[in-house]
């Protein structure tokens, strides 16, 4: 069968560019992923209580609430404005009420919990989550902040 010229480059550029194709949702779908595997990252960071940008300075004293004002490996300023630790006061809000509903609610339906028992429940829990959670909500502010506004320059 006789090919013309024409027709030669028409599928010569028809697998070009579908190779092209392939090869750029390739790249795309190892960007995905790799995106993915830096929010991990960053995530884990958070919540092993580490620097978001080494991975290795503390961000609390030991066994205390109080926080390292810069990290001691890479120098990183922690509070990155003034009120940056306003969005972890949410994510502390939003764990400690999760995990109270997830409680309450189930328990507010046995016939046997009086409502002292599960006014008093609610009570210690909005007491003491918010406590325990305190250095880890910090650190999971710090992880949502750095995958939206990684920082450019280390
Ligand atoms: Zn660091």
């Amino acid at each position: 069968m006789h090919m013309s010229h024409f027709t030669v480059c028409t599928r010569f550029r028809g697998v070009s560019a579908l190779a092209l194709c392939s090869a750029a949702l390739q790249h795309r779908r190892w960007q995905e992923i790799d995106v993915f595997r830096e929010m991990l990252i960053l995530f884990g960071r958070g919540l092993r209580l580490v620097c978001p940008v080494c991975g290795e300075g503390r961000l609390f004293y030991p066994w205390r609430f109080k926080m390292y004002e810069r990290c001691q490996v890479c120098g990183f300023i922690y509070e990155r404005e003034e009120g940056y630790f306003t969005g972890a006061m949410a994510v502390n809000l939003v764990i400690a009420e999760l995990l109270m509903t997830i409680v309450v609610i189930p328990l507010s339906l046995q016939p046997w919990a009086s409502l002292v028992v599960i006014i008093l429940s609610g009570l210690a829990m909005s007491i003491l989550l918010p406590c325990l959670f305190y250095r880890h909500s910090k650190g999971i502010w710090m992880s949502l902040d750095h995958i939206l506004h990684p920082v450019e320059d280390v």
